[in-house]
């Protein structure tokens, strides 16, 4: 991820839309998280960005982006992250998934919609009626993952303090960067730094 909190929310390493959620705190494991979603606008825009609601979805919900309900929401998108960190924890680690969580949140969604065209995407049809349809395909995202293969194949930036999660989808599973070009790069030249230093001046 980068440094920059403006351009770490549109990069999208997760391959899968819940774990490009979870990546929505910027340097989780060090000791100064970057919070990337600060209110309901900013989460609004992240579902502009990752294309997970439909645009007019978007543009219902922009006009009430303030109501106090909108805090309520924001408070249940950051709850629901923390639950996916600890599903993709459990999962990295071999621990049973903690389920009832995740079930009750299911209980409140209706099912899944129709899905609709929208450019190059195929979307949710979801019609922005009630602040938490935010949240629905993030959920949706991660029953899917769970529920699948996926859940074999997941990994975590192995960049210092980094800790954002992705899937591996290399022949061999030998994925060890969020992105190459970005942690991979920045921690090669930190550790070839470390190693400068370290070597005894003649
Ligand atoms: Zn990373």
């Amino acid at each position: 991820m980068s440094r920059d909190p403006l351009i770490a929310a549109t990069q999208f390493f997760g391959g899968r839309v819940c774990l490009d959620f979870a990546n929505t705190m910027d340097w989780r494991t060090s000791d100064a998280p970057q919070e990337l979603i600060p209110g309901y606008p900013a989460l609004l825009t992240w579902c502009g960005n990752r294309r997970t609601l439909p645009a007019a979805a978007i543009g219902a919900l922009r006009a009430r982006e303030t109501e106090p309900e909108a805090t309520a929401a924001l408070e249940q998108a950051h709850a629901l992250r923390h639950e996916i960190w600890n599903v993709v924890e459990a999962l990295l680690h071999g621990r049973p998934v903690p389920l009832a969580p995740l079930n009750r949140r299911l209980a409140d969604v209706p099912a899944q919609p129709r899905l609709a065209e929208e450019g190059s995407a195929y979307l949710y049809d979801l019609p922005g009626a009630r602040l938490e349809e935010t949240l629905w395909p993030v959920l949706w995202s991660l029953t899917a993952l769970i529920a699948s293969d996926d859940a074999r194949r997941l990994g975590s930036c192995q960049a210092d303090g980094c800790g954002w999660y992705f899937v591996d989808e290399s022949p061999n599973r030998t994925r060890v960067w969020c992105s190459s070009e970005v942690c991979g790069n920045r921690e090669r030249a930190r550790r070839a730094y470390a190693k400068r230093r370290a070597r005894p001046v003649p």
